[in-house]
């Protein structure tokens, strides 16, 4: 049963805005961009996996995504896949990374060539056993029954080949249509039933109680100043921004498209990339408009949270790191 379901980490949805709003002339631009492909990438790794692992007993497989918690010296921990069997945990480590990977783990190093390009990166299997360490002592710290917790880097791009691999580094790492194999070699290790139903419901309202997903602005990251960051609002069609306010819609110049509801991308956008919060001024400075009383109804009409009087009257976009005003239809 999937207890938590993949979603776009808040990272890759503020690097979404980003490649958005960020103009192409801008220096910064080729840096953001490939920061986004490459978060891109590991999202769609993951999507990979996804679908070997709906291959696994739901009933027996417990399945938490992209999930961050604390450990008890106050370091934070991320985990790509958490599985939770009534006999061991698995924790999968996804990389979708194509070329030659050589895992040199004593060196903590993993080594990628492709196209004759060199990039070396910190060793999944170090990072992997490293959150199998702080999961113990979470789970310790909860009460949890001890039961093995295994982990996995799982190679989720067709493309990559291992080299220079010893038996260890085998051991390790797998690729994602190979989980059903590695899952069944772990139930006959691992036969004795440890977790009750009663365990896993406590854990699971725990996990989802206490996940914490990075706050981190890739703004801070790639140094892009809120001013680099382009106004007004994007044309659902042809993405070309700003539109302008006609009547109630929205209007495109650049390709005819009317759009009613395009505003609110753009507040998303400025959840994602300004703050947690707006104002009434601070959207028509956003947006790009004029009139004070469109902007009260676009914010009234989505329901946020408000905060202070009216005169300094706020609408929550952002509450414990997670995103308060939803997708738009982008019609
Ligand atoms: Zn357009």
């Amino acid at each position: 049963m999937i207890l938590k379901k993949r979603d776009k980490s808040l990272y890759l949805l503020k690097l979404e805005s980003v490649m958005d709003r960020l103009s192409e002339k801008n220096p910064k631009y080729r840096l953001a961009s490939s920061e986004f492909l490459k978060h891109q990438a590991g999202y769609r790794g993951e999507m990979a996996v996804d679908y070997y692992l709906s291959f696994l007993s739901m009933s027996e497989y417990h399945i938490f995504n992209g999930i961050r918690l604390k450990d008890s010296l106050g370091r934070f921990f991320q985990i790509d896949t958490l599985l939770v069997t009534p006999w061991y945990y698995l924790i999968l480590e996804i990389k979708n990374i194509i070329g030659d990977l050589e895992f040199c783990y004593k060196q903590n190093q993993l080594i990628r060539t492709y196209e004759d390009k060199v990039d070396r990166m910190e060793c999944p299997i170090t990072q992997a056993k490293r959150q199998r360490a702080q999961l113990h002592d979470w789970l310790s710290k909860h009460n949890f029954p001890i039961m093995t917790i295994e982990y996995q880097v799982i190679i989720a791009n067709n493309h990559a080949r291992l080299i220079n691999a010893d038996k260890y580094v085998y051991e390790k790492v797998s690729r994602h249509s190979n989980i059903h194999n590695l899952t069944g070699s772990f139930e006959k290790k691992y036969s004795g039933k440890v977790f009750t139903d009663k365990d896993l419901k406590r854990l699971s309202k725990l996990i989802l109680k206490q996940d914490t997903p990075l706050a981190t602005s890739p703004l801070t990251q790639l140094k892009i100043e809120p001013f680099e960051i382009e106004k007004g609002v994007q044309c659902p069609s042809c993405k070309k921004i700003p539109m302008e306010r006609a009547r109630k819609f929205w209007f495109c110049r650049q390709c005819q498209f009317s759009s009613a509801t395009a505003h609110i991308h753009v507040i998303r956008d400025y959840a994602l990339l300004m703050g947690d919060t707006i104002s009434n001024k601070e959207l028509r400075s956003f947006l790009q408009l004029n009139s004070r009383s469109v902007a009260a109804k676009i914010l009234t009409s989505q329901n946020l949270p408000i905060l202070g009087t009216t005169r300094n009257r706020k609408y929550l976009l952002i509450k414990n790191n997670k995103l308060l005003i939803q997708a738009s239809s982008n019609a």
